[in-house]
C-alpha cells in the first residue's frame, strides 16, 4: 500500500489485481472519501475504515467502470456514504453529481474535480493536495482506451493536452490501473515519457487511438449495466457450508458462470456450466424449486449472475472457486486452453527449427523460413501486429476460445481499460497502438 500524507490528509492507494482504489482520510476530522472501490473488496475497505476509526463520507467514481464491479452501491447501503459521479454519468447509484471545478470536502480539506473525458464521457480526475487521481484518463505510460462506452480519442486529446496542460509537473499521478506493477508517477515524468502526452499533434493522436483494436473485457455490457443500476449485497454461502450441503439428499444446484475454457481447466463437481453472458437466455434451463449456488473464480461474476436471476433462490459461493480450492475441497482438473501468445511461440519455434534442419539437410534456400519467421517476430514485437497470431486466431480451436470471452478479460469481473500504447499490456483499460496478439 502506498501512502502519501499531507498535513493531516492521507491518500492510501489500495491495489486489487490491476485496479487501484484510493482512500483519502482526514485523520483530524475522522472523515474519509473512497475513490473507485471494487465490490469484491468492500469487506477490506470497511475493516480499514474501522481500524482507523473514521467515517466514510463519500464514494467518488472517476467514471462508470466497464472492467470491474463497483462497490459503491454496497458501501452506500452499509455506511450511508454519499456516491458522487460526474454530471454526465448515467447512474441509479449516484446521490450527487459533480462537474469540472467542483470541490468535495473531506474534513478540513477539499478535493477539486477536473472533468477529463476521453476514456468515457463521464470521466473525472481528482486533485488532492499535490496528488492527481486520474482514473483512466491518464495511466502511467499510457491512457485509458477510448473504445468503451462513449469514449472519444478527440476528447481524450483535449483532456491530456489542454485540460491537464496547465497543471504543475510535480503533481503525483495516481492512476486507476496499472498492468505492470507500477504505482505512481509524476505529471512531468509522464510529459517526458508517455507516448500519448508526447503525441501533441491532434490528428495523429486521434488516428493513433482510432487505429488500435482490442477485444473488450468479457461481460463488459453486464458489468456496465450492473454499475449503472448498482449491485447490492447478495446472499452468500461459505465453502465449508456448501461442501456439507452437497452431501444432502437434495443438494443445491451449483451453477458455474465462468467461461467454458476456465470450466474445462478446473471446476467443482457436480456443477452446471452456464457462462454469465448466457445466463439470461438459458435461465429456463435452471430449476426454480432448488437453491442455486452461483460460482465463479472469486465471486464477482456470480454476483452479476445473481442480479440476472430474480425469481430464483440464489446464493453466491463466498470467495469463489479460489476459496473452494484453498479450503482443500475436491475439484475436477482438465486441460487449459493454450493462449494465442504461447501458440505463436510454439509454431514459430517449429517453423524455425524445421527450416534450419531442412536448410542443412536438403537445400540452403530453406534457411529463408527461419529468417522470415524471425523478421515476422521482430515486426510483431515493434508494431504489436502479429500476422501469425491473426492466422492462428482463425483456427476452430481459437475461434471457440474467442467466443469464450476474449483475451483481455480479467475473469473476476476485471478487464482492461488501457489505450493501445506499446508499453501498456493489452487487454485492459489501457489504449494500445495496434492490435493485440493476446
Ligand atoms: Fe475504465
Amino acid at each position: 500500500m502506498i501512502q502519501t500524507t499531507t498535513k493531516s490528509l492521507i491518500v492510501n492507494q489500495m491495489r486489487a489485481e490491476n485496479c487501484f482504489a484510493y482512500l483519502i482520510v482526514d485523520a483530524d476530522a475522522r472523515e474519509a472519501v473512497l475513490v473507485d472501490p471494487r465490490a469484491d473488496r468492500v469487506e477490506d475497505y470497511l475493516r480499514d475504515l474501522d481500524g482507523r476509526g473514521v467515517r466514510l463520507r463519500a464514494v467518488i467514481e472517476t467514471h462508470t467502470h466497464a472492467d470491474h464491479i463497483s462497490g459503491a452501491a454496497e458501501l452506500r447501503a452499509r455506511t450511508g456514504a454519499e456516491v458522487l459521479l460526474s454530471a454526465r454519468a448515467t447512474s441509479d447509484v449516484a446521490t450527487s453529481r459533480v462537474d469540472d471545478g467542483d470541490r468535495v470536502r473531506v474534513g478540513g480539506h477539499e478535493i477539486e474535480v477536473l472533468a477529463s473525458p476521453g476514456h468515457t464521457d463521464d470521466s473525472i480526475s481528482l486533485l488532492v493536495d499535490g496528488a492527481l487521481l486520474t482514473g483512466d484518463a491518464l495511466l502511467i505510460g499510457g491512457a485509458g482506451r477510448t473504445d468503451f462506452q462513449n469514449g472519444s480519442p478527440a476528447a481524450l486529446y483535449d483532456t491530456l493536452h489542454r485540460r491537464f496542460a496547465d497543471l504543475p509537473g510535480d503533481l503525483t499521478v495516481y492512476p486507476g490501473h496499472d498492468y505492470t506493477g507500477r504505482t505512481h508517477s509524476t505529471l512531468s515524468q509522464e510529459r517526458q515519457t508517455n507516448a500519448l502526452l508526447r503525441l501533441t499533434e491532434r490528428d495523429r493522436f486521434i488516428s493513433t487511438l482510432s487505429a488500435g483494436r482490442q477485444p473488450k473485457p468479457a461481460n463488459m455490457d453486464a458489468i456496465v449495466a450492473a454499475n449503472i443500476r448498482g449491485l447490492r449485497p447478495s446472499p452468500r454461502i461459505a465453502v465449508d457450508e456448501l461442501a456439507t450441503a452437497l452431501r444432502r439428499t437434495t443438494p443445491p444446484v451449483v451453477v458455474d458462470v465462468r467461461l467454458p475454457a476456465e470450466y474445462r481447466a478446473v471446476h467443482l463437481a457436480p456443477s452446471l456450466l452456464v457462462p454469465l453472458d448466457q445466463i439470461v437466455e438459458r435461465r429456463d434451463e435452471l430449476p426454480r424449486d432448488r437453491e442455486l449456488v452461483l460460482v465463479c473464480r472469486t465471486g464477482a461474476r456470480a454476483r452479476l449472475a445473481a442480479a440476472e436471476l430474480a425469481g430464483f433462490r440464489t446464493r453466491i459461493l463466498e470467495g469463489g472457486l479460489v476459496a473452494w480450492q484453498e479450503a482443500g475441497h475436491p475439484v475436477v482438473q482438465g486441460k487449459a486452453h493454450m493462449s494465442l501468445e504461447r501458440q505463436v511461440r510454439v509454431v514459430a519455434g517449429i517453423l524455425a527449427g524445421a527450416g534450419g534442419a531442412l536448410a542443412a539437410a536438403v537445400n540452403p534456400w530453406f534457411g529463408l523460413v527461419p529468417a522470415f519467421v524471425g523478421a515476422g517476430l521482430v515486426y510483431a514485437g515493434i508494431t504489436d501486429r502479429c500476422g501469425m497470431a491473426l492466422l492462428l486466431g482463425k483456427l476452430p480451436y481459437n475461434r471457440r476460445g474467442a467466443e469464450e470471452g476474449g483475451t483481455c478479460a480479467a475473469p473476476a469481473g476485471g478487464g482492461t481499460c488501457a489505450a493501445p500504447v506499446a508499453e501498456t499490456s493489452a487487454g485492459t483499460c489501457a489504449a494500445p497502438i495496434g492490435p493485440s496478439t493476446r
